[in-house]
């Protein structure tokens, strides 16, 4: 028993947190800014939460994450980091040469009110960036939103220091992947190759943290959006943001930046998703579906089909970031499974609205926290047990003390592989979470089974 202290009673808690459901803004924005080609993040801040960003990250995708800090001491503690950030920029771009250096702060540098463009502007007066160079920052407070924030923000980064305009429109299509795997990224770009569209994906982690071993360490790897492709970003005919909380506020930065509309959409994660993904892209780009994409759409739904005896009716309590759990629920309810406990360690009163609306004709009550964390969500499932868990890795807990099985889903897993390599987006993705989802049902099935019941086939 591990999590023996969890009580069933739930009180109200207004000032503590046990056991959060999510991680800091610094490693949101150390993960997109790895989505530029040849870029350095680098941490404003402590040695300690530079070493806990990079550890997460590393535990996550099983690759070695590199990034760069300020190494606050005592007196830039009190004195502010200027100087160690300058030192820094001329450091790496001496050391490392990348083409970017994207700077994030910590709550510590954020405390003392450091002002980054100033201390950026210094650096390149004093010679430090060379010529076509490129240092961008991000504001990452961590007492404020979570990881996902901090990806928004490196991301929104991104079109504030590069997106431009070459004077026409170019027939590409902008697509903004959100906080997803790497594994994702390659499948949407996969997706809009089969229809023909040309895109610029930002951030793009994949080929950066899913390479293949080669034998031979690359710093910067040949994956990521390139500097010139972010500047292009403002001449695109559309842009297609994937998820409101992740992908929205840089979608919107280019609108009033640069004149491009964007569709804002949830996540393509299961069947209604991927077909608006779908649909949104045929009408932006001015293509047609291709028979291999409706293939694939309809395997998924012979899946269903086949197996819809086995999802009906089952609970779920769920635990994420807000953007994938929208999707996600929406995916389960259309499977007619039922998403009774839910909760974000996101906050936003917007994220718990909809999972109403989304949940509202179902026949049982549901529970929804925005905010919260996995104490909430084991005190749930105390009052009401569920037949599946769908969360991160630091569900494991709850899921051995209740004898639950888990679906390991979102950030970060550090027990488990095959996140980075196989995507839960669009319709292949759909398959592949029917398939996880199934393997634990039944297997669950088989061993609760009489002999009378035991099945050989399903
Ligand atoms: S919450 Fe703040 S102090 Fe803690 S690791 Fe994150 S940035 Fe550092």
């Amino acid at each position: 028993m591990l999590l023996r202290h969890t009580s069933e009673e739930i009180a109200t808690r207004s000032a503590l947190t046990i056991n959060p459901a999510k991680t800091c803004q610094p490693i949101g924005a150390m993960y997109a800014a790895l989505g530029i080609h040849s870029c350095l993040p680098h941490s404003h801040g402590s040695q300690g939460c530079y070493s806990y960003h990079r550890s997460t990250l590393t535990r996550h995708y099983k690759e070695p994450v590199m990034a760069a800090t300020s190494s606050f001491t005592e007196g830039s503690s009190v004195f502010g980091g200027q100087a160690n950030l300058v030192q820094a920029i001329t450091n790496i771009f001496t050391i490392y040469n990348p083409d970017v250096i994207a700077v994030h702060t910590t709550c510590l540098s954020e405390t003392i009110g450091d002002d980054i463009p100033q201390i950026v502007s210094k650096a390149r007066d004093s010679g430090a960036v060379p010529e076509g160079k490129y240092v961008i920052h991000t504001n990452t407070p961590s007492y404020v939103g979570s990881h996902v924030t901090g990806f928004a923000n490196m991301t929104k980064a991104m079109v504030d220091y590069f997106s431009g305009k070459n004077g026409k429109k170019d027939k590409t299509v902008n697509i903004i992947p959100g906080y997803v795997e790497p594994s994702d990224m390659q499948e949407i770009k996969r997706l809009t190759s089969m229809m023909g569209i040309k895109t610029i994906l930002f951030p793009d982690t994949s080929n950066v943290l899913n390479g293949p071993q080669t034998g031979r360490y690359k710093m910067f790897p040949k994956g990521g959006v390139t500097v010139d492709a972010l500047k292009m970003t403002g001449s695109s005919m559309g842009t297609i943001a994937l998820g409101l909380l992740t992908s929205g506020p840089a979608a919107r930065a280019l609108d009033s930046k640069c004149k491009v509309p964007c569709e804002i959409l949830n996540m393509p994660i299961g069947l209604t998703g991927t077909d608006i993904f779908i649909d949104t892209l045929r009408q932006v780009a001015g293509v047609t579906v291709p028979d291999a994409i409706n293939v694939e759409r309809g395997q998924m739904i012979d899946i269903i089909t086949d197996m819809h005896q086995y999802f009906y009716g089952k609970k779920v309590a769920l635990a994420g970031d807000p953007d994938q759990l929208v999707s996600l629920v929406e995916f389960l309810v259309s499977l007619d499974m039922q998403p009774v406990h839910i909760v974000t360690g996101t906050p936003g009163k917007q994220f718990e609205k909809k999972i109403k609306e989304l949940t509202e004709h179902l026949p049982c009550n549901v529970n929804v926290f925005a905010g919260s964390d996995m104490f909430m969500l084991h005190q749930l499932i105390k009052n009401e047990p569920v037949d599946l868990i769908i969360g991160n890795t630091y569900c494991k807990y709850i899921a051995r003390d209740e004898d639950i099985p888990l679906l390991r889903f979102g950030f970060p897993i550090l027990d488990r592989v095959g996140h980075s390599y196989f995507p839960t987006v669009g319709y292949r993705g759909g398959i592949r979470l029917l398939e996880k989802m199934l393997d634990l049902l039944l297997d669950r099935k088989d061993r609760d089974s009489s002999e009378i019941e035991f099945e050989l086939v399903m």
